[in-house]
């Protein structure tokens, strides 16, 4: 099951549209302005369209188990980056809540059986502390929201600062600790992202090495409790802490792109990944750079057939790599170039109109970390 963070921009529909138009299995989205504290309630005509929708596009079946132990397909919900239920401060903690409870509620509206949130950081206090915090906050959300089906996951970040989710072991304690105090084993899941497992140090530039990540992952939380994968490459080298994704085969884990091979990309995480039995039903999302390659394709297809064709019997997917437009010869200053009419540079390639991706999403995958920002600097990522 294979989709991206689509952007809303517009209406929410848009996102399934974009999906179809690029043929995927389901999407990722915010459900509301992400940078936003407050939220216009959803709209119930919006609201009724996108379930005729989604049923329609069939994005309603299959996948994970909800918290109800339902099969509703993989749409997966993104809540908002000013969440830090981990915060020591307590009206940032509180606004937290309030926020979290609202990209519940959305959620449940929308019949979307996943929401993925950052843990948090727990900025100027302790890493035990930051766990506390957010247990607590799940008991006030989990009692705000009784009988809900959303499964609310915990995603794997790359451990910068004082973010919480790099060592797979705080997110082993933070889901034992919530289930401690809400009860509800079956509404915490996780989240994992190949950019952020590999950048926090667990490698996955071999499929040897994924397989030991994945294994060390499954004895402290479990390869079933993970509901969602976020499917992206990693600029920075394993264990950097950097948070930058790449397209698929461009960065440590798949690449390098100048000799990009399926079997290169199958002897990494990805094929380990994809072909994992254990996350065959599984959400996959792309959070790559959204942008149109040199031969006007968009970025997320090339992507997600690299993917797909990772799979046994699928090889014949694999994408003609696109076409590399060399970068014109800067013409000198002065008319010393003369005969030929160059392309003036930079112009070299028109973006495709309607491609469905000029309507991108997003922060997602523009948060550039500062250079330097090393192990101390919390700062959010995806
Ligand atoms: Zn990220
Ligand atoms: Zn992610």
């Amino acid at each position: 099951m294979f989709g991206s963070h689509l952007s809303i921009a517009g209406s929410m529909l848009n996102a399934l549209d974009d999906a179809r138009r690029l043929g995927f299995d389901t999407v990722q989205v915010f459900t509301k302005n992400q940078q936003q504290w407050k939220a216009k309630p959803l709209d119930p005509g919006l609201v009724k369209d996108w379930h005729a929708r989604t049923a329609e596009l069939g994005f309603d079946r299959g996948g994970p188990k909800d918290a109800r132990g339902r099969h509703r397909g993989g749409i997966t919900s993104h809540a908002s980056y000013l969440i830090n239920l981990a915060a020591p401060a307590d009206a940032l903690w509180r606004q937290s809540i309030d926020l979290m409870t609202d990209e519940i509620e959305r959620c449940e509206q929308l019949g979307i059986p996943f929401l993925v949130h950052h843990p948090g950081a727990f900025t100027t206090s302790s890493l035990d502390e930051g766990l506390r915090r957010i247990a607590d906050a799940y008991a006030e959300l989990f009692s705000r929201t009784k009988g809900y089906a959303t499964v609310s996951c915990l995603e794997g970040t790359v451990g910068a600062g004082s973010q919480i989710g790099g060592p797979f072991e705080e997110l082993a304690r933070l889901r034992s600790l919530i289930i401690e105090k809400t009860g509800q084993p079956d509404r915490v899941g996780f989240c994992l992202d190949t950019c952020h497992v590999h950048a926090a140090g667990y490698d996955l530039s071999s499929a040897a090495s994924a397989k030991a990540a994945l294994s060390r992952f499954d004895e402290l939380c479990g390869l079933l409790h993970v509901r969602v994968w976020h499917i992206n490459d990693s600029k920075g080298a394993a264990g950097s802490h950097l948070d930058r994704h790449d397209h698929i085969g461009h960065g440590t884990i798949g690449g390098p792109a100048a000799s990009l091979t399926r079997d290169r990309l199958l002897d990494s995480g990805f094929g380990t990944v994809v072909n994992h039995p254990a996350f065959a039903h599984v959400p996959k999302h792309l959070e790559t750079p959204k942008e149109d390659a040199p031969d006007g394709r968009a970025w997320d297809s090339i992507n997600v057939a690299r993917l797909r064709s990772l799979r046994p019997g699928e090889e014949s997917q694999w994408p003609a790599p696109p076409k590399v437009i060399e970068a014109p010869k800067t013409p000198a200053r002065t008319g010393k170039s003369g005969g030929k009419p160059g392309k003036p540079s930079g112009t070299g390639v028109r973006r495709k109109e309607g491609s469905g991706t000029s309507r991108t999403p997003t922060k997602v995958q523009q948060s550039k970390p500062k250079a330097g920002s090393g192990r101390r600097k919390p700062r959010r990522g995806n």
